[in-house]
């Protein structure tokens, strides 16, 4: 139950790698979080397609 409580308080989760979100690092764009640069790239193209 005290998981289920974090995971609303940091509901954000890479979409790519599945990573979660870290305080201070990554890039928020798209109403998503991306660990990096590359993560958010990949999200980009997927959208393209
Ligand atoms: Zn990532």
């Amino acid at each position: 139950m005290a998981v289920e409580k974090l995971k609303s308080l940091f509901g954000k989760r890479d979409p790519v790698c599945g990573m979660k979100e870290a305080k201070g690092t990554g890039i928020h764009a798209y109403s998503q979080w991306f660990c990096s640069e590359d993560c958010k790239q990949k999200y980009e193209d997927e959208q393209k397609r």
